[in-house]
């Protein structure tokens, strides 16, 4: 059974409840891992606030050790950890390695930022108390927060949690890690590593259980200075609103409905090609998947063929088989959600092109498999345009020319990541300037991440950025400090 860290100690939770880890391939069990609740919350917010003496004593060299050599046993237990987030939440295994690869980066990246967290001196102007006194030396040092809550979603069950943990730590905070309950045993995995590479007891703690316990715990809890949440649009205003109370710095990664633009001097090989991954890939379970395909009438026909003919080559099955490209989706509610969007969007005039099914013949029948779904004639007015769809379905709407498609593109309330395809670089420049979103890709897909750019939405997209050297930024407060120098 799988257990929780508080205080440097692998413990049950207060009542010994435990809640199943399941396959979302399969339904097999894989493990229990401990439904914690207040009281253990708690117990691991109080090991991270007594920590962080210890955490701030530590030098900036000692803390980028220990991250590096975490990133080098990462890489030695990739393959462990690669099929550990297969099997927890259904992701086709080279994307779980890719997603491990990530990780071993993140925290190599932070090693290194770790050495970076520089002040500056600031000329001062001659202050008037007293006047004319010009014998001030100012400096900025930037120091730890404190102690920062991470609470990551089930998509990237590594990753995610680590583009919180690595560069709090590394601006030398202690951490409360609240993973997901749909795919918790990878971020345990990774907590376990943290301990092994050297972190001493109570700078990382991590707690398994409900959001709606464990988690608002974290976010109401007086001791607890910062929140790093990545999930849902809805779950992020709650944690904004609950966290206001004890004024928490926030760093909100949230939902997103990604348009890609194909222009009608777009090449539609690779626009179709990039489309397919930039959809299907981990079942669209990705807050950068393509969730709209905004293309240009003349050629919109032309597109959806070469597009539908790339999405029949995906290969929906097992994850754990290297040939599959695309698993199940998460759980029965995340398949219910994109019946019910793909049945509003057909019952409103979409057409189906591909797929529109949940797969249920003998292979799929014990998981949350969706068929790879292409919809043409949509409308803004539906659902699907507006509402996040987290799941294998691509729609097309069509427009009349590229001013039109930045309007459709801009008309949500979410601004994560855009693509525009054209072959006219300027072009897509201009057009990239006027959408609405943290990032615009020209001639590639929308879910594409560097771990060390900037990375985060605008609108209800999301609040401050990550990746890592920004992240180690946001995780610091600039303290300014004075000296009088009049002997
Ligand atoms: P979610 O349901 O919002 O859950 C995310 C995390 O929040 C989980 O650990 C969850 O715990 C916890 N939680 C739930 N209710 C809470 C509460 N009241 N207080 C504190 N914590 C609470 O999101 P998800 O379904 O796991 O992830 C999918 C969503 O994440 C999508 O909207 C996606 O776009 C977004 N996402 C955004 C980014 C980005 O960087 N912008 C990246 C990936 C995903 P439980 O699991 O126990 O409920």
């Amino acid at each position: 059974m799988a257990k929780m860290l508080i205080a440097g100690k692998w413990v049950d939770s207060y009542d010994g409840a435990t809640i199943d880890a399941v396959n979302p391939a399969t339904s097999e069990v894989l493990d229990t891992f401990p439904r914690g609740g207040r009281e253990d919350a708690r117990a691991a917010i109080d090991a991270a606030y007594d920590a962080r003496g210890k955490a701030e004593a530590m030098t900036a060299y000692e803390r980028s050790t220990i991250l590096l050599k975490a990133s080098q046993i990462l890489e030695q237990r990739s393959t462990e950890m690669a099929r550990i987030i297969s099997q927890n939440v259904g992701k086709p295994i080279t994307d779980a390695e890719a997603e491990t690869t990530r990780g071993c980066l993140t925290l190599a990246f932070a090693a290194e930022e770790a050495k970076r967290i520089y002040g500056q001196t600031i000329p001062l102007d001659s202050s008037p108390f007293p006047p004319g006194n010009k014998d001030r030396f100012g400096f900025t040092i930037r120091e730890p927060i404190g102690v920062v809550g991470a609470i990551s979603p089930f998509n990237f069950p590594l990753n995610l949690l680590l583009h919180k943990v690595a560069p709090a730590l590394a601006a030398g905070n202690t951490v409360v890690i609240k993973p997901p309950s749909d795919g918790p045993l990878p971020g345990i995995m990774a907590a376990k590593i943290l301990e092994e590479a050297g972190l001493p007891p109570g700078i990382v703690n991590l707690v398994t259980g409900p959001g709606s316990t464990v988690g608002e715990e974290i976010v109401t809890n007086p001791k607890v200075d910062a929140i790093s949440f990545t999930g849902d649009t809805s779950t992020g205003r709650m944690i904004s609103e609950k966290a206001a109370a004890t004024n928490k710095k926030l760093i909100l990664e949230l939902g997103g409905h990604d348009p890609m633009i194909i222009l009608d001097d777009a090449d539609l090989t690779r626009a179709a090609k990039l489309a397919t991954t930039g959809v299907f890939s981990y079942s669209g379970q990705v807050c950068t998947a393509t969730k709209r395909i905004i293309v240009s009438e003349a050629i919109k026909d032309k597109f959806a063929s070469a597009f539908v003919q790339e999405v029949q080559k995906l290969k929906v099955g097992n994850p754990l088989e290297r040939t599959t490209n695309m698993g199940p989706v998460i759980n029965a509610a995340g398949l219910s959600k994109v019946q019910e969007l793909v049945e509003d969007a057909t019952s409103n005039g979409a057409v189906v092109l591909l797929g529109g099914q949940r797969l249920d013949s003998e292979a799929y029948s014990k998981g949350f498999f969706y068929s790879p779904t292409v919809l043409s004639n949509v409308r803004e007015s539906m659902k699907i345009t507006q509402q996040e769809i987290f799941g294998p379905v691509a729609p097309i709407l069509e427009v009349g020319d590229a001013e039109e498609a930045v309007e459709v593109a801009n008309n949500t309330v979410y601004g994560l990541q855009a693509s525009i395809f054209t072959s006219n670089l300027a072009r897509g420049i201009k057009l990239a300037r006027k959408i609405r979103a943290g990032a615009v890709l020209i001639n590639d897909r929308t879910n594409m991440r560097w771990d060390n750019a900037p990375f985060g939405g605008v609108k209800r997209s999301g609040l401050g950025r990550e990746g890592v050297s920004l992240a180690v930024t946001e995780f610091t407060e600039l303290k300014f400090i004075v000296a009088n120098l009049t002997e």
